[in-house]
């Protein structure tokens, strides 16, 4: 249970002031976007874990020839002349020219209300305004300024104010009283770290350093390294590291089984593959099936790179599962994907011998009632599905083995369910995700990996091109050709705007053109579309059927058509640099020299150019994850949220990737020596994982 102490911090942010319910809905949406429900509240922890980006400085006032390039300012100007846009151009718009004796500044409002502007910028009146300084064509503008206030307001202000992230909805102001409230609510807590640890550190105690970080007083405060900063970020690394082991050691505590297996499945298959495993495939078996075969529960990850053939490592395992009289189940993150492996699988299995099943959401009433009493009654060796999978009333007769797919794809909560289920089977996740080190630290703690760092001989380097999108033109003039000589071809739209429907409508839009472009050839799928639908699109483009296939980046993970020579990504810019390295992988997979074009719209900016060119330099996954990370930082890539990555509310696994190290050592050492965190640090310890919501780990003690 939760340390009750900890209560009032776990309380909706609904009641302080000037939060209601649906600004709460606001604010749940900003401070908790990966919350498991849609409605969730936003409450006093998210507050207090939602830190400032930037201050305004009121100290400083600039003069409006000495504003500078970017950054908040805070500037004394005379409102001139109003502009709104012209009544047949809402859209435009509606413009406040402002001057001081140096110059001139533009404030900006965007569906603007003329009555509410006209109130508080009186022309020829002084206004103190701040908000975000933009160059626009050579002059300054401030877009939606954060205070428009009279000198008499101003005189009220506080001269330094912290500037937090907003979204749609939220005004500065409500935000800060909100957290300011928040701030009030912090009870007395134990110190959980390490007495001597913080003193050597020069770290103050947790409540004092999260005030201090809402309470910058200078832009140096704001800095990832400061001791107010980084005892936090230690304290949210700690959890994960802990929660991590605490993970691992539950699994590993539950004795496992021993399958040796006899070998005999396993033979019929190698045989039956049209192909000879690589060495490191081999190897990556040899260290499974050592694993399987001790009497220890297996925890494995495989990590091979797109392409590298992780699918016949994962069949060679359920084999051998099987071989022992046990069944194994074999989990993918998509319904396309694990139709495919079915489809994949299913020869193979059917001359080693091996009953192969699938189940996703879409077998229902008797296929699915005959299955699973099929599946009690140890009629299916292998089981072939999504997280369908692990509903209630899924029983295996003997479950020895589960293999995840794509695991990264599938939440930290999933996992948990998922291990709950699985009892006392081995357990071998795979992703092609090329994690760097530091992260895979977060998501995996010490887990044992197998890597596959070779390809499957004879595959082709794929020439990778960046252009901007009005070389169009060009493009569709290089796909003609290679249609017309029997090529086949992806075209990846993107997910770009908020709302679905609407990438969904540009992505239609797109297939349509396409379609009147090449007829008769043009597919399209897209992750709105019913299952069967779906399937009849990639099946289609699978026979060849059609040659063109449209989609939205559901193709992204696993699909694997070795015709397809060419994969065409527009908007390229937009997508994280793992995803690009997973759409290009689709292609390169057969004997056919393959192509991969990265369409651009408009100017790129310096991070965004350097990150394509990496795209086009190299192609080995870890390397880009690596690049990636440097230049985006882990919040961003591979935008964490899809990618099942730890959301960190503080730490910054750039920025403090040395600490992480020191954590992983801490939480070790902690549970060598309190493994069930019930000495007096062990319970102060219990509140760290609570207060950064890490608890399903505790749940893991208690269960014992
Ligand atoms: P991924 O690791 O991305 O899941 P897959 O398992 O889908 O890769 O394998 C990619 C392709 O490589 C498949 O078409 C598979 O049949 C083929 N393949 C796998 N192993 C080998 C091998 N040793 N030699 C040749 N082709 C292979
Ligand atoms: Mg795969």
């Amino acid at each position: 249970m939760r340390p009750p102490r900890l209560n009032p911090l776990f309380a909706s942010a609904i009641g302080l002031k000037g939060i209601g319910p649906k600004l709460d809905k606001v604010l749940a949406r900003l401070l908790r976007p990966g919350a498991a429900t849609a409605n969730a509240e936003a409450r006093i922890l998210d507050l207090l874990f939602h830190l400032p980006s930037g201050l305004i400085d009121r100290r400083e006032r600039p003069k409006l020839d000495a504003l500078p390039e970017k950054g908040i300012v805070t500037v004394e100007v005379t409102v001139g002349k109003h502009k709104p846009p012209p009544p047949h151009l809402k859209r435009l718009p509606y413009r406040v020219e402002c001057f001081d004796d140096t110059g001139s500044l533009t404030l900006v409002f965007f569906h603007a209300f003329a009555d509410h502007l006209q109130r508080v910028l009186p022309p020829g009146e002084t206004r103190f305004i701040s908000g975000s300084v933009d160059w626009f064509q050579g002059s300054p503008q401030i877009a939606h300024p954060d205070h428009i206030v009279s000198a008499d307001e101003f005189a009220r202000l506080p001269l330094i104010e912290p500037v937090y992230p907003l979204t749609a909805g939220l005004s500065p102001k409500i935000l800060g009283r909100a957290v300011r409230a928040a701030l009030e609510k912090i009870p007395s807590l134990p110190e959980w770290q390490d007495e001597a640890w913080i003193k050597r550190k020069g770290w103050g105690d947790f409540a004092a350093s999260l005030r201090k970080l809402h309470q910058p007083q200078t832009h140096g405060d704001l800095d990832m390294l400061t001791p107010e900063r980084l005892r936090l970020a230690y304290d949210e690394l700690l959890a994960n590291q802990l929660a991590l082991s605490l993970v691992r050691k539950h699994m590993k505590r539950k004795a496992g089984r021993s399958f040796a297996g006899t070998g005999e499945i396993r033979a019929r298959l190698v045989t039956a593959l049209p192909y000879s495993l690589t060495a490191s495939q081999s190897s990556a078996i040899a260290e499974i099936l050592r694993d399987m075969a001790a009497p220890e529960r297996m925890l494995r990850l495989l990590q091979g790179d797109v392409g590298s053939g992780k699918t016949v490592v994962a069949l060679l395992a359920l084999a051998a599962a099987v071989e022992s009289g046990a069944q194994g189940a074999f989990m993918a993150p998509t319904e396309i994907l694990a139709r495919q492996h079915f489809a994949t699988l299913t020869p193979l299995c059917e001359k080693a011998g091996l009953r192969l099943s699938i189940l996703t959401g879409r077998e229902k009433g008797r296929v699915r009632s005959d299955l699973l009493a099929a599946l009690a009654a140890g009629e299916i060796d292998i089981l072939i599905g999504t997280h369908a999978l692990f509903q209630d009333d899924v029983a295996f007769h003997d479950l020895g083995l589960v293999v995840i797919d794509e695991q990264h794809r599938f939440g930290v909560h999933q996992r948990l369910a998922l291990q709950a289920k699985a009892q006392d089977a081995d357990l071998l996740v795979m992703t092609a995700t090329p994690i760097p080190r530091t992260l895979a630290l977060t998501v995996y703690g010490d887990m044992d990996v197998s890597k596959l760092t070779e390809k499957p001989a004879g595959r082709q380097p794929v020439d990778t091109r960046v252009m901007p999108s009005e070389r169009m033109d060009e493009v569709i003039d290089g796909l003609r050709r290679l249609l017309e000589a029997g090529g086949r071809a992806y075209w990846i739209c993107p997910l770009v705007e908020e709302s679905e429907l609407v990438d969904l409508a540009a992505a239609e839009d797109r297939a349509r053109a396409l379609a009147t472009a090449f007829p008769g050839r043009t597919g399209l799928v897209h992750g709105r579309m019913k299952g069967a639908e779906k399937d009849a699109a990639m099946a289609s483009f699978k026979a060849g059927d059609i040659t063109l296939l449209v989609s939205t980046t559901v193709v992204e993970v696993g699909v694997d058509v070795p015709e397809a020579t060419v994969m065409i990504v527009e908007n390229a810019e937009r997508f994280g640099l793992a995803q690009l390295h997973q759409l290009r992988g689709r292609v390169g997979r057969g004997a056919g020299k393959s192509t991969c074009l990265l369409l651009y719209q408009g100017k790129l900016g310096e991070t965004a150019k350097a990150r394509l060119t990496i795209m086009r330099e190299t192609e080995d996954g870890f390397r880009i994850a690596e690049e990636d990370l440097r230049l985006r930082g882990a919040g961003e890539m591979l935008g964490t949220r899809q990618a099942g990555l730890p959301v960190f509310r503080v730490a910054d696994i750039v920025a403090h990737a040395d600490l992480l190290a020191a954590a992983r050592d801490d939480a070790g050492l902690i549970l060598a020596r309190d493994a069930n965190l019930a000495t007096p640090r062990g319970e102060a310890l219990r509140h760290l994982l609570y207060l950064f919501e890490r608890d399903d780990a505790v749940r893991l003690i208690s269960a014992g």
